[in-house]
């Protein structure tokens, strides 16, 4: 697959790209939120990590956005959020994001959440219902 990272923190951007190119996975890097807008309407990537907390706009605004582009109606889209926002999972699945995971980011874990999320959102969409 190819995924793209968006992540401004650096220790949490390598490692998540680690992960990913050991799963075997090509891994694109964006660190801001237009950076992700304009990458993933170039490179149409097969899934989005998406952190929340960035420099210009928050994470949420870039899944918006991104949501706006033809080709990225339905690409997965993970939120990555810090512990005081994995309350609001409404806002994150209103925003359009599939599903999220909390930091900090286990590289032992890290895949197996994303699968789940990623088949999780595949039988939502197939059934007919997001909740
Ligand atoms: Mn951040």
């Amino acid at each position: 697959m190819k995924v793209l990272v968006v992540e401004d923190n650096a220790v949490n951007m390598k490692l998540l790209k680690l992960v990913l190119k050991r799963y075997g996975h090509e891994a694109l890097e964006a660190l801001t939120g237009g950076e992700a807008v304009a990458k993933a309407e170039s490179e149409k990537p097969d899934l989005i990590l998406m952190d929340i907390q960035l420099p210009d706009m928050d994470g949420l605004e870039a899944t918006r956005r991104i949501r706006k582009l033809p080709s990225m109606k339905t690409v997965p889209i993970i939120a990555i959020t810090s512990y005081a926002m994995a309350g609001d999972r409404e806002k994150i699945i209103e925003a359009g994001c599939n599903g999220y995971f909390e930091k900090p980011i286990n590289p032992l874990t890290i895949m197996g959440e994303i699968d789940k999320i990623i088949k999780g959102s595949v039988k939502n969409e197939s059934s007919g219902s997001g909740r």
